[in-house]
Formats: structure tokens, C-alpha cells, sequence
């Protein structure tokens, strides 16, 4: 008689792969992904959703328990499945919601087949040729970006802002030698612009800088970092005697697709270490998790435009590349394939143009120097992570290998050709008002405005004039509820899902300018699509004004 734990396991084995080859079992297996993929499938409609967006129940999801018996495995998929009810599907042309991308068939799979084997990137040893790959990711990367791949190397990491902390942590080693041991003994600061994301406050909060110790410089219209006030302040901070931590350079900001002016930080930098003879060059890291991507365009001949792109597209094209070429003058740089990349979650690359610096956060200090042209590799020495997954890089190969250089170009290129067209539309009406202008990437951020404002003057007023500030709040509600209206027309099939931002910016007064927000990240995107954000504009507008007319 077999213990009863024995049928317990012999029926558990069943639910693992099965460790050698078993055609049958391997059937078993592809065809319960292949179920739950129907499933999910099942839940596709005309909408943007899978399924239907009911209320979230947490009320009883902390009332769940462990069972006592195992379940089924065809009974644990489909409960997994219904989690997924009332996602959005980015990849629907009739979602334009945030820089989240819809992820190709290759780079899914780069994402499985870890999943499977659970290389472990903390040393070779535990994932070999998957750290051959995350070599070769970081190498194409490097020469994408511009980097001798032979000088870089690349870490993967857990998002856009662990890159972050990780090219402030390294700065903060070069401002301030040994604080890896010692901690921090002297106050040292991290400039970036105001439009930086949130992430560079984490990381200097997390890193023990300390929130106050971010100092945000004031941006452009354009969203861009202003040079001269980031000059007047790295001359305040060096005349105190305090420490520079590291300069962030945002290469599109998320929200508007803003991109600082690398060049000029780059040759502010150096241009104060020589005046001030600093024993130590301030790092300057570039978070590129948006913009790194167009770098494919670096060498795309917009004369001849062998491509195709409509003119608008080749202009608004080569105005993010004449920012982006100068992406090597960072000294580390932050790319996240799983947003402009068409990759899973989480597949986010450190980059550092000299390799030799990761020495600087590496674990135990006296171990011999690193090499990275020979002996084994053991980036768990100098990470933060113990257990890295093998999925981030498997995926970005997946898709950089799919791509090339022309496939990225394409999608970028429609991308932008459908933001383009769509700021074509509403700046052809006097109803809507464009406030991006400037910017050149697939985002695009408008206000609509009620049928009596003179939308070529009252916009411009309503952010610098602080008599408008009534006004401007009035259009902020308005525009909160043009959203609502929107959103409600798009989760019943018949819009398009867009977005809304508390804080486009602020206005020259201190008040959040809200706006509307279009993402285009679908490569299923078409003009259809694009006429129905309009259609969409119209109809809350219409029913706004019965509103109005209601309870008047
Ligand atoms: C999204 C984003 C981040 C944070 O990246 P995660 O991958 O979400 O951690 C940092 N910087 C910018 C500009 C971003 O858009």
C-alpha cells in the first residue's frame, strides 16, 4: 500500500514538465497553455478589454485561504485566467493609453523558456548561454547607443528605475569614494530636470540621499531641462563644497516625450570640473527608457527617406533624433524594452559605457578587477539582485533580433505618423488645444476647451497669466469630465481608450495644467482609429453641454 502522500505526489508530478522527454506529457502540457490561451482569447470583443471591468472585490480577496487538497490544474488555469478579466489589450488599435507596449510572439517566448528552466543570472555557472545573451543585448544595445561594446557592459535589472539606482549609486561612489562600506558621511546631491520621472526620487530616497537632496531644475515649454538655470545651480552646489551625485539627462520624458539637451550637459559637466578642479567627474547617467529606441534612426538617411514616411513623420523623426544622437555622452544609460522595445514585463537594461566603473559598487572590493574579454562572468558580484531572471534579456534579443534596425524604424515611424495625423486634427480645430507642440514622439497631450473660449489666446493665458487661474481650473474639471465621458464610451466599444494626466505641467503660477493624454503604442494603429479619438471629443462635448443645459 502506497503512503497516501505517494498519490498526492504521483498526481503533483503530472503538473510539472516533465524532466526527460515525454511526448505525450509534452503534449499535455503545450495544450494546457494552448487552453488557457482560448480562454483568454474568449474574452476578446470590439472593446479594448479582455472581458468586462467588474469591481474590484479585495473585501473577499482577504477573506481566501489555502486549501487543504491540491486542485486540478485545468481548475487553477482558468482561475488565473479570470484574473486577467478587464485588462486592457494595448495592442488593440482602439488603445492609446500609456507607453505600454503590446509584446511581439518572440519576445513572449523569450519570456517562457526561462520560466521553464529558471536560468539564474547571478553567474554563468547558473545560466550559460543565457548570459552569453544578456552579453550580446548589452553589446547591440552598446553599439545602438552609440558605446564601444567592447569598453560597455550591461546589467539586466528590475525597471526602468533600478537603472536609475544604479548609475546614481555608482555616481555616488565616484563623488564620494567608500560609501559602499562606510555609508554616507557628506551630503551629495542629484540635479534633473523638473519633468524627470518620479523614479530619480526614489532612487536617491532609497539609496539614503535623501529626498531633499534632489534638486529639480525648471524645464522649457518643450519639457526639456533648462541648461542655464542647471548651470546657475551645479554653481551653487560646487560653491557650497557639496558633492554632485550624478546629473540625470531624461530622454523623453514619460508623459510628453521631452528630451533634455545632452550635448550641453555634457559639455557643462566637463566644462566645470576643469574650472573647479574637481577630483572626480560627476556621472552623468541618461534615462533613455522611452527615447533609446529612436537611436535606430541615428543612421537613417531622412534626405532620401528609404523608408517612405509621410514628410510631417521624417520631420518629427529627425527632431527626437538630433537630441538622441548624442546619447553616448552619458556615462551610463537606462533603456526599458518592455516600453518602447515591444517586450514583456520586466526587461530593462543598465548600460555603462565603461565597464570597468561596475567595479565601484562591486561586492567585496579587494577581489581581482573584473574583465570582461576573459575568465567566467559573475555579474552577481556588483548587483543588487541575487537571482536575476533570464527573461529580460531573452526577450529584448527575441525582439532585436526580430526587428532590425528597419523593423523598429517602421513601427516607431507609424507610431509617430499616427500621432502626427491625430495633432493635425485637433490642431485643426478651434475647439481642442495641443500642448506638446514642440515634441516629436508618439504622445500627445491636448486640452479640450467649451464652445465660447478663443482657443489661439485663453490657452497660453490660463499658464501664465495668474488672473486666469478661476478659468484655468474651470477647463481643468471640464477636461476631467470630457475624460470620463471619453472613457465611458470606449469601455462600451465605441471610442478609444485615451488617458489622463493630473499634471501635464505646471502653470508659470503653480497650478497643474490637467490634459488628455493619446499614447500610440499599437502597431495595429490606423487613421480609423485616429478619427474615432475625434468623433469621441465631439460626442463628450455635445453631452456636456446637455448636461449644462439640464440643470440650468
Ligand atoms: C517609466 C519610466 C521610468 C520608470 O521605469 P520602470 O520600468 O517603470 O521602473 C523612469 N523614467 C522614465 C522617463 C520613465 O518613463
Amino acid at each position: 500500500m502506497p503512503a497516501p502522500y505517494e498519490a498526492i505526489l504521483n498526481t503533483l508530478r503530472q503538473a510539472f514538465p516533465q524532466p526527460v522527454s515525454d511526448r505525450v506529457h509534452d503534449a499535455y502540457f503545450v495544450f494546457s497553455f494552448l487552453r488557457a490561451l482560448d480562454q483568454v482569447d474568449a474574452l476578446k470583443s470590439v472593446t479594448p478589454l479582455l472581458g468586462t471591468q467588474r469591481d474590484l472585490d479585495y473585501e473577499t480577496a482577504r477573506t481566501r485561504l489555502m486549501s487543504d487538497s491540491p486542485q486540478h490544474l485545468e481548475t487553477v488555469v482558468a482561475d488565473l485566467v479570470k484574473h486577467l478579466e478587464g485588462m486592457f489589450i494595448f495592442g488593440h488599435p482602439k488603445s492609446q493609453i500609456n507607453v505600454v507596449p503590446a509584446p511581439t510572439i518572440p519576445s513572449i517566448i523569450g519570456g517562457l523558456l526561462p520560466s521553464i528552466y529558471n536560468p539564474n543570472l547571478v553567474s554563468d555557472e547558473s545560466s550559460r548561454q543565457v548570459a552569453v545573451a544578456e552579453v550580446e543585448v548589452s553589446a547591440m544595445s552598446a553599439s545602438l547607443v552609440g558605446y564601444d561594446p567592447q569598453q560597455a557592459a550591461g546589467i539586466f535589472t528590475f525597471g526602468g528605475t533600478s537603472t536609475l539606482l544604479y548609475g546614481l549609486k555608482i555616481g555616488l561612489e565616484k563623488a564620494c569614494p567608500g560609501t559602499m562600506h562606510k555609508g554616507i558621511s557628506e551630503p551629495a546631491v542629484v540635479l534633473c530636470s523638473e519633468q524627470a520621472h518620479y523614479a530619480c526620487r526614489t532612487a536617491v530616497a532609497w539609496l539614503g540621499l535623501g529626498e531633499d537632496r534632489l534638486v529639480e531644475i525648471p524645464s522649457t515649454p518643450d519639457n526639456e531641462i533648462r541648461p542655464c538655470l542647471l548651470e546657475s545651480e551645479l554653481r551653487r552646489v560646487l560653491n557650497e563644497g557639496t558633492k554632485i551625485a550624478g546629473i540625470v539627462a531624461t530622454m523623453g520624458t514619460t508623459d510628453a516625450f521631452g528630451l533634455d539637451d545632452l550635448k550641453v550637459i555634457h559639455q557643462l559637466r566637463d566644462d566645470l570640473v576643469h574650472e573647479y578642479s574637481l577630483d572626480y567627474v560627476p556621472h552623468i547617467h541618461a534615462d533613455a527608457v522611452i527615447g533609446w529606441a529612436w537611436r535606430v534612426f541615428n543612421d537613417y538617411d531622412f534626405e532620401s527617406n528609404p523608408l517612405g514616411f509621410r514628410n510631417r513623420t521624417v520631420r518629427a523623426l529627425a527632431g527626437v533624433q538630433r537630441r538622441i544622437e548624442h546619447l553616448h555622452l552619458a556615462d551610463s544609460i537606462g533603456i526599458d524594452f518592455h516600453k518602447t522595445g515591444f517586450a514583456p514585463y520586466v526587461s530593462s537594461l543598465f548600460l555603462i559605457k565603461d565597464a570597468h566603473e561596475l567595479q565601484l559598487i562591486a561586492k567585496d572590493p579587494t577581489s581581482t578587477p573584473y574583465l570582461f574579454h576573459a575568465g567566467k562572468y559573475h555579474p552577481g558580484k556588483y548587483t543588487l539582485e541575487t537571482t536575476r531572471s533570464g527573461a529580460g534579456p531573452l526577450a529584448a534579443l527575441a525582439n532585436l533580433a526580430l526587428f532590425g534596425k528597419d523593423g523598429l524604424r517602421a513601427l516607431l515611424g507609424h507610431l509617430v505618423s499616427m500621432a502626427e495625423l491625430l495633432r493635425e486634427h485637433l490642431e485643426g480645430h478651434s475647439s481642442t488645444f495641443v500642448l506638446n507642440r514642440g515634441n516629436f514622439g508618439p504622445v500627445t497631450l491636448f486640452r479640450v476647451y467649451p464652445d465660447d473660449v478663443d482657443t489661439f489666446s485663453e490657452p497660453q493665458k490660463e499658464f501664465h497669466d495668474p488672473r486666469k487661474k478661476d478659468q484655468l481650473q474651470k477647463h481643468n474639471a471640464y477636461n476631467r469630465r470630457i475624460f470620463e465621458i471619453m472613457h465611458d464610451d470606449a469601455i462600451r466599444g465605441e471610442g478609444v481608450v485615451v488617458s489622463l494626466t493630473d499634471c501635464y505641467r505646471e502653470t508659470d503660477y503653480g497650478e497643474p495644467i490637467v490634459a488628455l493624454k493619446s499614447y500610440i503604442m499599437t502597431p495595429f494603429a490606423e487613421e480609423q482609429y485616429v478619427s474615432a479619438v475625434l468623433d469621441s471629443i465631439w460626442k463628450a462635448r455635445d453631452q456636456i453641454k446637455s448636461e449644462q443645459r439640464g440643470t440650468s
